[in-house]
């Protein structure tokens, strides 16, 4: 029997992590258990940092850096001979990740939470059984249990991931080369991103997609423009399509694709054939259930939306509860119960939670929708400036996407704002702020912004809200 601790977080996520660091910070006795190995050790840092965010992101900037070597350079006035070295380009990818790894190992470390490698059993409230990687088991005692145990593949009836062939969202991040033909299941953020990666290194790229629109949840209007510059540097997309069926043979993967309400089959031919049709939680012999706390229909730990589960000294943050799946999001919610369990006011705004698509160029949002605000029956003005009329961006000879800064007709409330452009993840940051000072479109035209930088444009955007934007 090991502690007692005041908390032990099972999962060593961007939830997990940050949860037991901040209860450390804060004086509290904390464990962190993670199952995931990496070369015989614990690998903390969960899907973020071994298989989503991290990988996926090292290969989206050296993928990017290529295709402006081969074909933007020229326009600068470069010449430059260039040649792919992908065993270079996944090296890059598996340092970034083995040292953030090993950065949460570190932090972990320096706040004094004991780590343990293996995986986690609620038994009851107030214990968690630990078993090792050699099958030993250990008890923990606990005033606390945080639930941190993230997400998996959604898997598709008729589809079967090898990791070869057909991959899921981690095969898609370590190919040994680049396939010729690559068809993606869903034009959601996975299939964009890696789907723009591979495309970007020499790959046909089809996205077959359920819905008739890419990215849903995106603002329709930006979206549809998204969907026309992917488009234009050459993925194709077959909307309101669905994939029935997968077969692997010789010479790659017969895919048997329908419409979406029916009809006659046609199959398309690829060499990888890529899954990501979501994620689902995950809670596979956690015990959680047997534990007495509750679980919707989705599968999600059901919280009061402050991380309390239906026990109390059972918490939970993440994937593998309601909202967005997305690192910050966990972070978020991780810092916030950590806090609560110290007995402070611990808080997740959860309407100004931003999300970026790392594509190029990027897509970002934050706030309502325009879809949204309508159906809310909310009075509204929306303000849009093109970065074609940016002077930085003109500099750096980027022309595509715009700004949508929604606000609120009566008060002047900023209610959201979507971006389709370059750096959009950077600059939807000044909106997030503004949003969270319940900021009016007005504060931020108000702001002085530096010349030329591409946040002039989001200011602009704010300015035709009023129908006054000087640039256009
Ligand atoms: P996870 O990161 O999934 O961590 C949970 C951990 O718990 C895992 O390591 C698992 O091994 C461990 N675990 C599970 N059960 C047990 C148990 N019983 N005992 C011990 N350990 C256990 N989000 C972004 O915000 N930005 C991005 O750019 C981004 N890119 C992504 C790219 C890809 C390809 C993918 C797949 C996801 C991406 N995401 C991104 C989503 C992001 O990875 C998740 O939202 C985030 O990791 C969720 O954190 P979490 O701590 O809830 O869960
Ligand atoms: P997603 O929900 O973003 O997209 C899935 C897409 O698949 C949707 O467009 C959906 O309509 C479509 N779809 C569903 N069933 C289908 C079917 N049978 N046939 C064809 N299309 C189908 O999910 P994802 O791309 O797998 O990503 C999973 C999660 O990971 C997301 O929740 C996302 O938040 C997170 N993630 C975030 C980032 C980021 O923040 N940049 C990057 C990658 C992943």
């Amino acid at each position: 029997m090991a502690g007692p601790y005041d908390v032990v977080v099972i999962g060593g996520g961007p939830g997990g992590y940050n949860a037991a660091i901040r209860a450390g910070q804060l004086g509290l006795k904390a464990a962190c258990i993670e199952k995931r190995a990496s070369g015989g050790a614990v690998a903390f840092g969960g899907t973020c940092l071994n298989v989503g965010c991290i990988p996926s992101k090292a290969l989206l900037h050296a993928s990017q850096r290529y295709e402006e070597a081969q074909k933007h350079f020229a326009g600068l006035g470069i010449k430059a001979t260039v040649e792919l070295d992908l065993p270079g380009m996944m090296g890059h990818k598996e340092k970034t990740v083995d040292q953030l790894v090993k950065g949460v190992a570190f932090l972990l470390k320096k706040n004094k939470v004991d780590p343990y490698f293996g995986t986690g059993r609620i038994v009851s409230a107030g214990k968690v059984e630990v078993t090792g990687a050699d099958g030993k088991t250990e008890i923990l005692e606990t005033k606390n249990i945080v639930i941190a145990t993230g997400s998996e593949v959604t898997p598709l009836p008729g589809v079967t991931i090898d990791e070869k062939t057909i991959v899921s969202s981690t095969g898609i991040l370590s190919l040994a080369e680049v396939p010729k033909r690559l068809v993606v299941i869903g034009a959601g953020v996975i299939g964009l991103e890696l789907g723009s990666v591979w495309r970007r290194l020499g790959a046909e790229v089809t996205c077959v997609e359920f819905l008739d629109r890419i990215v849903p949840g995106v603002d329709a209007e930006i979206a549809k423009d998204f969907q026309r510059i992917l488009t234009r540097q050459g993925i194709t997309f077959r909307l309101s399509s669905k994939v029935t069926k997968a077969d692997t043979g010789a010479n790659g993967v017969s895919v048997t694709i329908e419409p979406a309400k029916g009809g006659a089959a046609e199959t398309l031919e690829t060499d990888v054939l890529l899954v990501c049709i979501g994620r689902r939680p995950y809670i596979e012999g956690l015990g959680a259930k047997e534990a007495g706390v509750k679980v919707d229909a989705r599968g999600r730990v059901e919280t009061d939306g402050h991380g309390r589960t239906s026990v109390p000294g059972i918490w939970v943050i993440g994937d593998v509860t309601t909202g967005p799946m997305l690192a910050h999001k966990a972070e978020d919610e991780a810092m916030a119960v950590a806090e609560l369990i110290a007995g402070k006011a611990g808080h997740v705004n959860y309407d100004v939670i931003p999300s970026v698509v790392y594509t190029w160029p990027e897509v970002a949002s934050v706030g309502k929708t325009e879809e949204e605000v309508k159906a809310a029956g909310i009075a509204y003005k929306v303000g849009k400036f093109p970065f074609t009329a940016n002077a930085r961006a003109k500099t750096i000879a980027e022309k595509d996407g715009s700004v949508k800064v929604i606000a609120d007709a009566r008060t002047d409330r900023v209610l959201g704002c979507h971006i389709v452009g370059p750096e959009a993840g950077n600059l939807i940051m000044e909106v997030a702020v503004a949003m969270e000072f319940g900021a009016s479109s007005e504060d931020i035209v108000r702001t002085c912004h530096a010349h030329p930088t591409l946040p002039e444009a989001v200011r602009q955007a704010a300015m035709a809200v009023d129908n006054r934007a000087t640039q256009m």
